[in-house]
């Protein structure tokens, strides 16, 4: 594991790559108590040329860099520290692993390890980074999931956090989550209501963003694809905007980052306009979508198009990467 530590008194300590082991914290370290912790993931492949390639390392960087600051954890130095994950990886090079569909899982993380039981910005962090080699998602194929519209719970809100990656975002899921799985459902679609009595706007499908395929209702029946826009309650997904920039590139379909009701959802699949409904992530990839069910009991069923799915599966480790 990579290992930094940072006091505000003398900065960042010079990086160590040590054994994985456990850390030793002080039981008032203040990650422990007020959650000051971010993390990222990120994914190394190893190519059929035998090349490593992290896939847009830039931006996970960027994202970490955003989330510590945004809970007064330190600012780092993005490229030196990407260079340190790559000396770790060099150490680690056995892992990465080089069959199609595996890859080598990174998660970087910080915490503040202040020992004071008051919340105040923390004068001691220490930044480290794990590794685990990870196999398909799906290991028997595409498995297409149902998403339960959650409009009780919010995962995010005007003025929150939902833009950082920050570990107290995750913890108050998983309630939601267990809800979903009791009701048939693999994860939950957040979706919160406006404030202007128009409904209930589509943020994230757990730890995905989400994306519509939809047909117009034109005449020229236009395609377009929708995934809400970054407006501070969805996280700005590396995998999300990869998807963005392949489809622009593909100029046959109108694409848009905009606040995209559920009603809008609704009435599209109850028209059949409803295309190909699927979440983006590191872990998954592409998760398609094949239904929603709602708190009522409605259920939204969608056609599923596996062939769709895998094209972005294939197209998307390849795409947009640089050997390093
Ligand atoms: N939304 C949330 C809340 C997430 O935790 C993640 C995983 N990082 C994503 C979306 C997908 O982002 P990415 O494509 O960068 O993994």
């Amino acid at each position: 594991m990579l290992q930094i530590t940072w006091t505000e008194a003398h900065g960042w300590k010079a990086p160590a790559i040590n054994p994985l082991g456990p850390l030793t914290l002080h039981p008032c370290s203040q990650v422990l108590h007020y959650a000051i912790e971010c993390f990222e993931g990120m994914k190394a492949f190893r190519g059929k040329d035998g090349c490593v390639r992290l896939f847009r390392p830039d931006m996970n960087m960027h994202r970490l860099f955003c989330s510590a600051a945004r809970i007064g954890l330190p600012h780092f130095d993005k490229v030196a520290l990407l260079e340190c994950i790559k000396e770790l990886l060099r150490v680690e090079k056995d892992w990465i692993p080089s069959e199609e569909g595996f890859s080598l899982y990174i998660r970087p993380t910080m915490i503040a390890t202040d020992s004071v039981l008051g919340l105040a910005p923390t004068k001691e962090a220490m930044l480290f980074v794990v590794l685990s080699p990870v196999g398909p998602y799906f290991p028997s194929g595409l498995k297409p999931i149902r998403l339960l519209v959650d409009t009780k719970h919010a995962r995010a809100f005007p003025g929150g956090v939902g833009n950082n990656k920050v570990g107290g975002n995750y913890a108050p899921t998983l309630v939601p989550q267990k809800q979903a799985a009791e009701r048939g459902c693999s994860q939950v679609l957040y979706v919160l209501q406006d404030g202007l009595g128009k409904g209930g706007l589509v943020g994230e499908a757990g730890a995905m963003n989400l994306f519509v395929l939809l047909r117009s209702t034109n005449l020229n029946e236009e395609l377009e694809l929708v995934t809400p826009a970054l407006d501070g309650t969805i996280l700005p997904g590396v995998t999300r905007d990869s998807v963005l920039r392949l489809s622009k590139s593909f100029g046959n379909m109108k694409v848009s980052e905009r606040q995209l009701y559920f009603n809008e959802i609704e009435d599209a699949a109850s028209e059949g306009r409803v295309i190909e409904v699927f979440g983006t992530g590191t872990a998954c990839m592409i998760q398609p979508i094949s239904g929603f069910v709602k708190e009522d009991g409605t259920e939204i069923s969608l056609k599923f198009d596996s062939k769709a799915a895998e094209y972005w599966l294939r197209k998307l480790p390849g795409s947009l990467s640089n050997c390093n």
